[in-house]
């Protein structure tokens, strides 16, 4: 049997750990053949909680699951690490500005990229789920120096799926039928999902619908699907967005499927304008255990103001997080 892979995931007690650890346990993170060991990190009032969710994994006998361990010190969470998902942050509260919750994040992802720089396996790959997201994937970036940039990033894969829902449900086709569809720039209000390199059938899908459906339900239906969700539901989202952590780390490894890519927040190396070094969602294929942006593609005017808006908004969340002395 193939040696087993340690996960850890932060936050684990919460929402998105109760969705994604069962999935995890079970072999649908990288593949149905491969041990896994978990590790649980958690704040200090949220281990005997998570030590709840343990002995629920426990119970289920998972024939993969190897271990699973429940801390609240990352060294001890991180040490021997290959895939880490930073799930667990600080949540915006009411009044709250965006700099208080960049530097409340801080608190949190700096010492967990100090923990990964020190002990995680050599091949280790990291998540950021929690938000900010691409921002605090920035952070733990900065703080691992012996770690290669390209093995951070940042979760768009939620609003990928919904954009691919979206658009297979108006133009009445399976998602299956969907290439090459793309989010751009943050995880927040401002990401752009583009339709313009996407092919349903092999056509264009911006040819197939409406200017007006595009950019007057499409992007802010998509953009704002989290909002609307929370409105229906009463709490947030969770298991869609553990579903999109899964797939954005089983297409990290085992690549996307020839003529299609993905989205996902990876390190800018100044591709389409994108200042090097920002972790921004880009249109990416994933070959060789690595995620690619795709290259050559034409923007047009549309797009292009959108992505630099999204993007406007990372450089700024950046120098907030420089001037904290947190990159
Ligand atoms: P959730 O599990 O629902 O969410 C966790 C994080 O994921 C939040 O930052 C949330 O952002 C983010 N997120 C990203 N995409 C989505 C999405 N599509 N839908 C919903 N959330 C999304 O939060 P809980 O409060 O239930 O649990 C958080 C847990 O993390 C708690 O148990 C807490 O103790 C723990 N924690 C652990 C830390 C650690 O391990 N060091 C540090 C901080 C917290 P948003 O707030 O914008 O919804």
């Amino acid at each position: 049997t193939p040696s087993p892979v340690t996960v850890t995931v932060t936050g684990a007690a919460g929402q998105i750990g109760y969705a994604l650890l069962f999935r995890i346990a079970s072999g649908q993170l990288i593949g149905p053949d491969i041990p896994i060991k978990l590790k649980l990190l958690e704040i200090p009032q949220a281990v005997t909680a998570a030590e709840g969710t343990a002995m629920e994994l426990t119970d289920c006998a998972f024939p993969l699951l190897h271990s699973i361990d429940v801390t609240d010190d990352a060294r001890q969470a991180f040490d021997g690490t290959n895939i880490a998902l930073l799930v667990g942050a600080r949540p915006r509260t009411q009044g709250m500005e965006r700099g208080d919750l960049l530097e409340a994040n801080g608190g949190i992802f700096k010492p967990q990229g100090e923990a990964i720089n020190a002990g995680a396996a050599s091949d280790v790959r990291v998540l950021a789920v929690g938000n900010p997201a691409n921002t605090n994937a920035l952070i733990t970036q900065a703080h691992a120096p012996d770690v290669p940039a390209e093995r951070f990033t940042a979760m768009t894969r939620l609003d990928h799926n919904r954009a691919l829902a979206q658009l297979a449900a108006k133009l009445g086709v399976g998602v299956g039928d969907i290439r090459k569809l793309a989010i751009w720039g943050n995880h927040s209000a401002t990401q752009y999902p583009d339709l313009f390199h996407a092919e349903v059938g092999g056509k264009s899908a911006a040819e197939q619908v409406d200017r007006s459906w595009l950019a007057d339900e499409f992007i802010p239906t998509v953009a704002k699907r989290g909002a609307a969700i929370i409105d229906a539901r009463g709490a947030s989202s969770a298991a869609s967005a553990a579903n999109a952590a899964i797939d954005h780390v089983h297409t990290w490894v085992n690549g996307t499927a020839e003529g299609d890519w993905t989205s996902a927040g990876v390190v800018s190396d100044g591709s389409y304008g994108v200042p090097e070094g920002l972790i921004s969602s880009f249109p990416v294929v994933a070959r060789n255990g690595r995620y690619e942006i795709v290259q050559g593609l034409d923007i047009d005017e549309f797009s292009r103001e959108r992505i630099d808006a999204s993007v406007a908004e990372l450089s700024e969340e950046r120098d907030t997080v420089r001037k904290l002395g947190l990159v």
